[in-house]
């Protein structure tokens, strides 16, 4: 079979909006990789702004190769598809933080496709399928991927809602999910953001005996109950923090810097349980004490982002049980007021940027 010119445009322009390594992000136009067969080329409607986002277009986690368009929490229209495409033009698809794997190694076949070595991250990363293009994510109005890691938008979710899912959903999704989040455990959840605020939606619709939400301050004591949480503990109260320690059968840190105080944190897990780690810190290692893991069965876990099933499973299971993110929408014509209300921490609790596509949306 010939292969259509169709499917090996390189000739295509994208724009998106770019770092060097420092904001503000500037305009950029570039050639997206050639349409593959089982590629898909998606118009974006929404993408949310994530912590990872931010440490990487503002150079936190180092220097930049190249000019970097950010963005894993995209949600666009299909407007072409590859003849083995998994998704067809006009379908609403989601893309996360992964769009590539081997599909071949123990990790691919189990499930863990964000874990493949020969995975490619949505930007800031390679092909390693020998053309070692660049990605480039969804701070554009385009994106081409492979239709594997398209997910499918169920009609209860709003595009504007599902774009978090994508990334602040699965985070927090998964490990919940491999821990065994459910009825006979008590989870916390360590900051109440763009994560957290979905952890507790997550371990309330799996059923969690206790849900329970620290935070600094009690600016959020109200919306977690909202949210779900049985208990909330100000970190920053000594009574509160005393009568939590050694409680939670899962405890998962959404954020973490180079002031976060384990010991505190490893003092709320119970015996045998979990602490698990869900953001990237911008320092290269963590001062842990030993004694919590040696008497008392303490485990410290990490966890990225999902693989393709899970995510899919996530987003269906959103759909059923209305697990929604709390979102406000800005228009991507103007990304760095997005990403400056982001760094402020002003959004309750995810910001979304809405293209010029968005508008044209028919309801799907
Ligand atoms: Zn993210
Ligand atoms: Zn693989």
């Amino acid at each position: 079979m010939s292969t259509s010119t169709k499917f090996e445009d390189t000739t295509a322009t994208f724009t998106g909006w770019a770092s060097s390594g420092s904001l503000p992000l500037k305009k950029f136009t570039y050639h997206p990789r050639p349409l593959g067969p089982k590629d898909v080329e998606v118009e974006v409607t929404h993408c949310g702004i994530c912590g990872s986002d931010v440490s990487t277009i503002t150079g936190g986690w180092g220097p930049l190769p190249a000019p970097c368009i950010a963005g894993h929490e995209i949600v666009g229209t299909v407007v072409a598809a590859g003849p083995q495409s998994l998704r067809h033009v006009g379908e609403l698809v989601g893309i996360g933080g992964v769009i590539n794997s081997c599909g071949k190694c123990k990790d691919c076949t189990r499930g863990f496709q964000q874990l493949c070595t020969k995975k490619s991250f949505v930007f800031n990363d390679i092909y390693h399928d020998g053309s070692n293009i660049e990605t480039r994510g969804g701070f554009a109005d385009r994106i081409r991927v492979n239709s594997e890691f398209a997910y499918r938008i169920p009609p209860e979710i709003s595009p504007a809602e599902a774009a978090p899912l994508l990334c602040a959903g699965i985070t927090t999704y998964t490990p919940l999910k491999h821990f065994g989040a459910g009825p006979g455990k008590r989870v916390g959840v360590m900051g109440i953001g763009g994560l957290g605020h979905l952890a507790i939606q997550w371990a309330a619709a799996f059923k969690a005996d206790e849900i329970v939400a620290i935070s600094t301050s009690d600016s959020k004591r109200e919306e977690a109950k909202k949210l779900g949480a049985t208990k909330f503990v100000n970190s920053r109260n000594e009574e509160e923090r005393k009568a939590a320690r050694h409680s939670l059968d899962i405890l998962l840190l959404t954020s973490n810097d180079k002031d976060t105080d384990w010991s505190e944190l490893i003092d709320y897990v119970a015996n045998h349980g979990t602490l698990v780690l869900l953001a990237m810190p911008e320092i290269p290692t963590i001062a842990v004490p030993p004694a919590a893991l040696l008497m008392r069965h303490v485990s410290i876990a990490g966890s990225l982002t999902g693989g393709r099933e899970i995510t899919q499973e996530m987003l269906d299971f959103a759909a059923e049980t209305g697990v929604r993110p709390w979102i406000i929408t800005m228009p991507m014509s103007d990304p760095n007021a997005a990403v400056k209300v982001t760094m402020e921490g002003r959004p309750r609790y995810r910001v979304v940027m809405e293209t010029e596509a968005a508008a044209r949306l028919k309801k799907h």
